[in-house]
């Protein structure tokens, strides 16, 4: 006998992640605030359930899946709601920070239920193949009870650790080096257009490019994390050789009268370690150069 399953929010990553379940077999119940989008659902053997309470009513492990963690809270953090989740498995998949998970967990605990904390690494046409990367912080043993389930919702859902926060934190610095990419994309799309250069060719450009810059980052992080911030023979570039490359870029952008305002803020952060002495040291010493001092 599969367990049953509720899925609370079918917006688009709702809908997937309830697909997903009923694809593999699992008996599942979904609540939707606009009940219409539960439709697809239903078609697909969905029960909607007509409340939140009857909806954590059906379910053995409640998925939630909404915009932020305040409507989870307006939806689930109530008396009549508590009572029902009593000895049940939470698996929160909205986005959130590290304390919104902290402060859920200890509100479910309070209430009896057991707790998981996830972040989806993926958008919802990854969920339920086998590439489908979700994070999930919170007792090891309510992962491990319920991997099969785990498993219907993407091939790779990895158990990151007991702290609540830890998935929400890889999230965010996940996200972090997403934006980097995504940002620094933008610019090259207003340098390329800027400089009279087809997007096609940017775009076949970036192919050659890719792998040299996946090496960065990992050495990035490798470097930093056993403390190599000096450059020495395996350093793959120093701050002095990233900062003069970059003045070229930020001349153009001002010629060709482009928004600065990003590059300007990796310019001060190179600064400020060149005015402590950094500027022969492999990039990874811009690491110790990003506290705000609050
Ligand atoms: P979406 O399509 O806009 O769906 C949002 C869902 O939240 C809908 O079910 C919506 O209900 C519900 N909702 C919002 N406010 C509510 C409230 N006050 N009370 C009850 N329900 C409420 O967004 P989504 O893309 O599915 O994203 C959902 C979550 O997954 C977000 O936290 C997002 O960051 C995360 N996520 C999404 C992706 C992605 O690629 N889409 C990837 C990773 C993580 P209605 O239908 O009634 O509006």
């Amino acid at each position: 006998m599969k367990l049953s399953i509720t899925v609370i929010g079918t917006g688009r990553m709702g809908s997937a992640l309830a697909g997903s379940l009923l694809q593999s077999g699992y008996p599942t119940t979904v609540w939707n605030r606009t009940r219409q989008k539960t439709d697809p659902l239903a078609r697909l053997g969905a029960i909607v359930a007509p409340s939140v309470e009857e909806a954590v009513n059906a379910g053995e492990i409640i998925i939630v899946n909404v915009s932020d963690y305040e409507a989870t809270k307006a939806l689930l953090h109530s008396d009549a709601i508590a009572s029902a989740i009593r000895g049940k498995l939470i698996v929160e998949l909205t986005s959130g920070t590290p304390n919104g998970a902290r402060e859920a967990a200890e509100w479910y605990r309070e209430h009896g239920a057991n707790y998981l904390d996830g972040a989806i690494m993926a958008t919802p046409d990854y969920i339920g193949t086998e590439a489908g990367t979700i994070l999930l912080a919170g007792p090891r043993a309510a992962f491990d009870t319920n991997r099969d389930v785990f498993r219907a919702l993407g091939g790779n859902v990895q158990h990151v650790g007991e702290e609540p926060g830890r998935a929400n934190g890889l999230d965010s610095a996940l996200l972090a080096i997403m934006w980097g990419a995504l940002f620094g994309t933008l610019h090259a799309i207003a340098v390329s257009q800027a400089e009279e250069i087809e997007l096609g060719e940017l775009a076949r450009q970036w192919s050659a490019t890719a792998p040299v810059i996946d090496g960065l980052v990992t050495d990035l992080i490798k470097r930093t994390s056993a403390g190599r911030f000096a450059s020495d023979n395996e350093t793959l570039s120093s701050i002095s050789a990233h900062h003069g490359a970059m003045q070229h870029l930020l001349e153009l952008m001002q010629f060709r009268e482009i928004d600065r305002s990003i590059v300007d803020g990796y310019d001060a952060i190179f600064k400020r370690a060149i005015a402590a002495g950094h500027l022969h040291d492999d990039f990874a010493a811009l690491s110790n150069f990003l506290a705000t001092g609050k």
